[in-house]
């Protein structure tokens, strides 16, 4: 797939580029370009444009807007020490793009050219990229149905797009977030699309996360669907359990079944994890096990992982049968050592032993 660039002609003044990445949110400001790709199921993917970032014009019979046909990734660019730009395993986000791909029936972007397409958009839009910790150009390519029509059947169009905006901190770190465990809704099931990310998934947990608001919780905590008793992830973040204290906890996860979303950022923190000397383990986890175990105090710390808030420590979780709180309720000392080891890979201030950063420009 090649690349043609089309300037945007009106980019946004230096000044209000300065202003908005030192202060950048998330999700606030979008960059001056955006990347978009079309594919059609005669002629495979067109050349892909790098033009200005602005609205797209699509029939309203377009698919996406009837059966939901569409997929997507978050990924994020760092500034380096030395003032260049990295990306942190994008070919592992190509890879997830692909399986996602194949799931909702759309067609599937080569890793190569997807990487590439991200590439592409980093080095043209470098002066977004925020310098401190914590903070990054983050990126979010997606795909949509585009065949106009109402027939229900797989799409024979489709588009290819990436838009970027400059981040801060999502979570604020130093306070642990509060999460209703829903019994009531469901955010996957097996054999359904837990794997993908589609943004059906999203569509079908807003609900829960309202009702959560309403418990007065930060976030939603979703089980398995059939027993209502697994703990499988926390909104849109997978979930981590440390039993134990100091160098002999076990940093605990639970297991990959086909209903949670295969996060690059928990794939990370397993090797980590292993990294800075602590077991880590793989497994179920039940509701009547997280209540026992932070009782007990055998669970001294529990986080949530995730592209766009790294790690947030996780403390009160309520539900209908109860309210239990982990440690005092604030960050535990490990959760921090993770999330400061990671951000230091990212960052490029602590070696990346495993060869996950891709420098870009
Ligand atoms: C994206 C996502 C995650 C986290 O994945 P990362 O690759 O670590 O960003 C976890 N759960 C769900 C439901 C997600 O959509």
């Amino acid at each position: 797939m090649k690349i043609k660039i089309k300037p945007n002609p009106n980019p946004v003044k230096d000044a209000d580029r300065e202003r908005f990445v030192a202060e950048p949110g998330f999700g606030k400001y979008f960059t001056d370009h955006m990347l978009v790709a079309e594919w059609n199921q005669n002629s495979g993917w067109n050349d892909a444009e790098l033009k200005s970032y602005g609205p797209i014009s699509l029939d309203p019979a377009a698919m996406v807007f009837h059966y939901g046909q569409e997929i997507f990734e978050g990924m994020k660019a760092y500034r380096q020490p030395d003032g260049s730009v990295a990306l942190f395993r994008p070919d592992a986000n190509g890879a997830r793009f692909m399986r996602s791909a194949a799931r909702v029936a759309l067609p599937e972007l080569p890793v190569a050219d997807f990487v590439n397409c991200v590439e592409e958009l980093v080095k043209l839009e470098s002066k977004w990229v925020p310098s401190k910790i914590g903070e990054s150009l983050y990126l979010r390519p997606f795909m949509i149905a585009t065949e106009v029509g109402l027939g229900v059947r797989p799409s024979n169009k489709a588009m290819f797009s990436i838009i970027a905006t400059p981040a801060g901190a999502y979570f604020n770190a130093e306070k642990a977030v509060t999460v209703w465990i829903s019994t009531e809704y469901v955010r996957a099931a097996q054999g359904g699309t837990g794997e993908a990310k589609c943004g059906g998934n999203y569509a079908a947990s807003l609900l829960a996360q309202q009702e959560a608001a309403k418990q007065g919780c930060d976030q939603v905590v979703w089980l398995d669907a059939i027993e209502r008793r697994w703990v499988e992830e926390m909104g849109g973040m997978n979930l981590y359990f440390v039993r134990g204290q100091g160098k002999d906890a076990t940093i605990f996860t639970p297991k990959l079944t086909g209903t949670l979303l295969p996060g690059i950022t928990r794939d990370s923190i397993l090797s980590v994890a292993k990294d800075l000397g602590y077991k880590t383990e793989e497994g179920m986890i039940s509701i009547e096990e997280w209540r026992d175990g932070v009782a007990s105090g055998e669970i001294s710390e529990i986080f949530a992982c995730g592209t766009a808030a790294v790690i947030a420590p996780v403390g009160t979780a309520k539900s209908a049968k109860g309210t239990w709180i982990t440690g005092d309720g604030s960050p535990g000392k490990i959760t921090m050592q993770i999330r400061n080891h990671l951000l230091g890979i990212q960052h490029g201030t602590i070696a990346d032993k495993h060869g996950w950063m891709r420098k870009v420009c």
